[in-house]
């Protein structure tokens, strides 16, 4: 049987021709028209002061930190679940990551355990709309005002979410997009910036080419600009190329999305009954983008078990997504116990643009079959019988 894929990044014709334009214009480095234009798309669809084009998510988190001066010694409290970008950005500055536990219906930040965390050294928050969820943003919001702290929102999986009727990406003062090719909307790699405060995205934007401005810019003046470093910078451009894929892409993303949503209300459905497991719920105030659909296993089923079943028919799956505070590198003394329960039982089953129906029911037969196989539950009452 046909393999059915865990992610498929949806890239065609149009990407092709996009590409081909830059390549015929001569500049296929970053900062020059594709970007320009890119950028000025991103601020106008999220109402934002500024949008700088990036390399990608992580590089988005770090111009960031460095924005809002975030230094060695600082606290900065990061979502405990999710793909730990935030808190490896918090260590890219010196500063020390404290991880906030989840929310176990929704698996973003608990606003709760956000404010029993602050302390004097605290400086910032780094919400994630996990795996396309947007967090509580008006809770986590009211915190931050009251200690006087940033609030950045890791968006890397929300391109195209919603909360209360505002974008995902817009929904705090910083908000940082991935375009890697595991996302809603994607350039292989990629990532932005987007700012509400000129002067953090004028910030990051100089901080993103070695502290000086567009090589490209600078090129089609007359006269002789040379530029002066004045500041550590680095380089993390996003090229022309992939700007010019990511324009097309935004276009398709209403499309792209009525797919996904569409596989996650088919999966919702017919796993509706399944005791063994449980699908993600959405509250009323907010929608999902769907970069990952996981659910969560029942404490009796034998994880890795349904996985190689699952992946021995061909069918794509992987672990939900890190409990970041037991990760080596970050040496966190924390407990997290929510975001430790659902990193060990969620599994990722596939989601994308391209799945057919028939694909998702072939995926549900084969994960209800598994997860009653591997069950210690079923076991008992089947050797009983
Ligand atoms: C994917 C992801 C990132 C990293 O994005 P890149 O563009 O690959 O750097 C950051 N944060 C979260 C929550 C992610 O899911």
């Amino acid at each position: 049987m046909e393999p059915i894929s865990l992610v498929h990044a949806s890239l065609g014709e149009r990407e092709l021709a996009a590409v081909a334009e830059v390549f015929a214009s001569g500049w296929p480095a970053g900062q020059g028209p594709q970007g320009k234009a890119l950028e000025a798309r991103l601020a106008e669809k999220y109402g934002v002061a500024d949008a700088v084009a990036v390399s990608n998510c992580g590089a988005a988190l770090h111009l960031a930190m460095l924005a809002f001066g975030v230094k060695p010694g600082d606290e900065v409290i990061v979502a405990d679940y999710g793909f730990p970008a935030p808190a490896q950005a918090a260590l890219y500055v010196g500063a020390t990551p404290v991880f906030a536990d989840v929310r176990p219906d929704t698996y973003t930040v608990d606003p709760q355990a956000v404010a029993d965390l602050v302390t004097p050294r605290t400086v910032g928050i780094v919400a994630v709309d996990t795996v396309g969820m947007p967090a509580d943003y008006t809770e986590l919001q009211a915190i931050a005002d009251r200690h006087g702290l940033f609030l950045i929102e890791d968006a890397a999986c929300a391109v195209g979410a919603t909360y209360q009727g505002r974008q995902a990406g817009s929904l705090a003062e910083v908000g940082c997009l991935s375009f890697h090719g595991r996302k809603g909307a994607s350039s292989g790699e990629g990532g932005a910036l987007l700012a509400r405060d000129p002067a953090i995205g004028k910030d990051a934007r100089l901080r993103s080419s070695f502290g000086i401005g567009s090589i490209f810019d600078m090129g089609n003046v007359v006269g002789l600009p040379i530029p002066t470093f004045t500041e550590i910078g680095y380089n993390f451009k996003l090229s022309d190329i992939a700007a010019a894929i990511l324009q097309v892409q935004l276009g398709r993303i209403d499309e792209l999305l009525a797919r996904r949503g569409a596989v996650a209300r088919q999966y919702a459905e017919l796993l509706a009954d399944e005791e063994l497991l449980t699908v993600p719920q959405v509250p009323a105030d907010r929608t999902h983008a769907w970069q990952t659909y996981m659910v969560t296993l029942d404490a009796s089923v034998d994880r890795a078990a349904v996985a190689s079943d699952l992946r021995g028919q061909g069918i794509g799956c992987g672990h939900g997504t890190f409990a970041a505070h037991i990760q080596p590198v970050f040496q966190a003394q924390q407990k997290c116990p929510v975001s430790a329960d659902l990193a060990a039982r969620q599994l990722a089953i596939p989601m994308h643009a391209e799945l057919k129906p028939n694909q998702v029911e072939r995926v549900v037969d084969a994960l209800r079959s598994a997860v009653r196989t591997h069950s210690s539950v079923t076991r008992v009452l089947g050797g009983a019988a």
